[in-house]
């Protein structure tokens, strides 16, 4: 079995946390585990590194873990929390001299190339980002030496992408599993998933709910995201949790095997 590591870039609900302007206890949290940044992953192996979305803090999350180089980028939807900074990933144009492979859906191309109109067209401005759309289905597919099982989730009324590579599962902005979807997770051991406050929310797991998930799955650790500012402190809400559970952290790692 190889194995890959998976660094947790942003585990924040769509405002991030801290939000602008809140003075709420987990705002003012001196505590690191309490910064949130917009929710993405890294996925890197012997060949490959990938990332799934690219929020508003993209480039700050580049930065922060020294990305150098990037094969592709993952989209789960096209919400703006998780396209905004596409933008960034010119600077691996500049760096790797070629366009920057963007797996989404064709309804997430569309929105992708509305909201980067700039980017697509004939008489680019010089210097824009060299984007190259691929279609993501069902069908896995594989790149470098990693093989990726798209899943669909619900997002309320949106379909929402979520990825299995091997003993892993990422799944972010998802209220509902259709059967499909929990075939493909059997035999899963470790899962990120999202949970953004305790109370029930209209798009997004809670989380009793994201807990029962994952044991409706049966992993042996689980780790939430797209954590909001009412979720409360991550000190306070750790111990509430089951065994092998606990919130996703900003710069966790997570080694999984494929
Ligand atoms: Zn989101
Ligand atoms: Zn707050
Ligand atoms: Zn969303």
């Amino acid at each position: 079995m190889k194995t890959a590591t998976v660094t947790i870039l942003g585990s924040g609900t769509s405002q991030g946390v801290p939000v602008i302007g809140c003075t709420c206890d987990t705002c003012k949290s001196n505590d690191s585990l309490d910064k949130r940044l917009r929710s993405s992953i890294l996925i890197e192996s012997a060949e490959a590194t990938i990332v799934v979305d690219t929020g508003p803090d993209f480039r700050q999350q580049m930065l922060r873990e020294e990305v150098k180089k990037l094969d592709a980028v993952l989209i789960t939807h096209c919400h703006k929390d998780h396209i905004a900074g596409m933008d960034d990933v010119r600077s691996f144009n500049f760096l790797q001299k070629k366009p920057m492979p963007i797996y989404a859906s064709p309804a997430d191309q569309l929105a992708i190339k509305q909201e980067f109109a700039y980017a697509f067209g004939e008489n680019k401005y010089p210097g824009v980002p060299a984007l190259k759309l691929i279609d993501l289905n069902c069908n896995s597919f594989i790149i470098k030496d990693i093989k990726l099982i798209p899943i669909i989730v619900m997002h309320r009324y949106m379909p929402v992408y979520a990825f299995r590579i091997g003993n892993f599962a990422y799944i972010t902005d998802a209220n509902y599993i259709p059967e499909p979807g929990l075939n493909t997770l059997q035999g899963i051991e470790l899962l990120v998933i999202d949970a953004v406050r305790k109370e029930k929310h209209i798009s997004h797991f809670s989380l009793s709910e994201a807990v029962e998930m994952a044991q409706k799955i049966g992993v042996k650790r689980c780790w939430f995201t797209h954590i909001s500012h009412l979720m409360g402190k991550t000190a306070d809400v750790n111990p509430s949790l089951p065994s092998g559970m606990q919130l996703a952290w900003d710069g966790q790692k997570i080694e999984i095997g494929y």
